[in-house]
């Protein structure tokens, strides 16, 4: 039974006393990465279906249980983004983006949807910070991504975080690999838990993911995909690491790092952070160079990453409380019609002179209309009444009586020093 008056399970309202924090990550976001050349990009909520099973992989969690997909009055097959990379790259082929310099480098704040069992940082629709960067299969382009995430993570006060880093190498290594690891799992099918021996064939690198304890034990003697790497990937790898070395960023390697997406190849990362339960996840991503051809684009390269808002919410500490916004409240000082009027028109003037102005709206006391302007942090009040204008300044306790509104705004203006 579904209850008109909740919001559906895994699902949360952003209330007001939230939006402030999240404004902080936006604003924080925006500046670093704009900072570094990333322009924005917002893409539909939902794509074509076919999208999704081709970039993200037909054998991950996401496309075989988690996404939300329907069909339309047109009988299109249409899915609630689960994440945002394959709609850019979309975005970026459909618009002819390889004629811009390359690599193109955008960055989004997006909501994802994701069928999940709903939990503590867990959501069935949340919301991702990302950057994407087409078009350069440079390591730098690798290195740089992940300095901005964490430039991010710090400057919005996430504690506890590490720093993982892998690579998957290439297709070829990869397939030759996934043989090896099949080979291995299959000689060991007895210990795997059921879920992990169903999908030997289909994905036998998410093995590594599982919590299973005798799984894990036949993980632990498991051939790694990095020492089977070929030569190019090693370099690529190499590359990346130095660059990190010389920006003193502390990362650790993990050869077991399965990210649950399939578009990856090369580099893959995460930040997880140990002011987090169970879901320590941050933020992370990496390399992508096959994506673009998976759904019919040309050979095109790419790397990003996505951090969820939430997650960030949850780990950060010390971000700043919001600061009140109003500056002026329009007390009405009696019933009458042409008062109202005027404390109306005094309140439009106020805006319109760039002074932020709440008036009362809910016919309180003027005792009451007083403790609502303290309540919203204003600093001045204007009580109008019929013979003009009193301004009440809150910080020096002032109080002065004016004839008409224009020098009652212009006393505001210069005590706050709006311009
Ligand atoms: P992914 O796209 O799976 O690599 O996820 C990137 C980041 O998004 C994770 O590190 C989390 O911070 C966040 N995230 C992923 N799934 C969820 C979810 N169901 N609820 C909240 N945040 C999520």
């Amino acid at each position: 039974m579904s209850d008109p008056l909740q919001a559906p399970r895994g699902t949360f309202d952003i209330l007001p006393e939230q939006a402030p924090l999240r404004l902080t990550v936006e604003k924080v976001t925006r500046a670093v990465l704009e900072g570094a050349g990333y322009e924005r990009i917002e893409t539909p909520t939902f794509e074509a279906t076919e999208l999704f099973t081709r970039s993200v992989g037909e054998a991950t969690d996401i496309v075989q249980k988690e996404m939300y997909t329907f069909t339309d009055g047109g009988e299109r097959s249409l899915t609630l983004r689960p994440e945002v990379t394959a709609p850019i790259v979309r975005s970026y082929l459909q618009h002819g983006m390889h004629k811009l310099p390359q690599p193109v480098k955008l960055w989004y704040l997006s909501s994802c949807f994701r069928y999940e069992r709903a939990q503590k940082g867990r959501y069935r629709q949340f919301w991702q910070i990302g950057a994407e960067a087409i078009g350069s299969d440079d390591p730098a382009v690798d290195a740089e991504s992940i300095a901005l995430l964490a430039e991010i993570l710090e400057q919005l006060g996430v504690q506890g975080l590490q720093l993982r880093v892998g690579s998957l190498g290439g297709s070829a290594a990869r397939e030759r690999y996934r043989e090896l690891l099949k080979t291995h799992l299959r000689a060991n099918e007895d210990q795997l838990a059921e879920d992990v021996k169903a999908r030997i064939d289909l994905n036998p690198l998410r093995a590594f993911d599982s919590a299973d304890e005798s799984t894990r034990a036949v993980m632990a003697t498991a051939p790694l995909l990095l020492d089977h790497l070929d030569k190019e990937d090693l370099d690529h790898f190499a590359q990346l690491r130095l660059l990190l070395d010389a920006i003193d960023l502390p990362y650790v390697i993990d050869p077991t790092l399965v990210r649950g997406l399939d578009y990856y190849a090369r580099t893959v990362f995460e930040f997880s952070s140990d002011a987090l339960g169970a879901q320590s996840g941050v933020g992370g991503g990496g390399r992508y160079d096959g994506l673009a051809e998976q759904i019919d684009g040309p050979p095109t390269p790419g790397f990003g990453w996505a951090a969820g808002i939430e997650r960030i919410l949850l780990a950060a500490e010390g971000l700043p409380e919001p600061e009140p916004l109003t500056v002026l409240f329009v007390a009405i000082g009696d019933d009458d019609p042409a008062t109202r009027a005027a404390g109306f028109a005094l309140s439009t003037d106020a805006r319109r002179a760039g002074i932020p102005t709440q008036i009362e709206l809910a016919g309180r006391s003027i005792k009451g209309q007083y403790k609502h302007a303290d309540r919203l942090g204003a600093r001045f009040v204007a009580t109008v009444s019929g013979a003009g204008v009193e301004l009440k300044d809150f910080e020096s306790g002032d109080s002065t009586a004016f004839d008409d509104r224009d020098a009652a705004l212009a006393a505001v203006l210069r005590g706050k020093g709006v311009a």
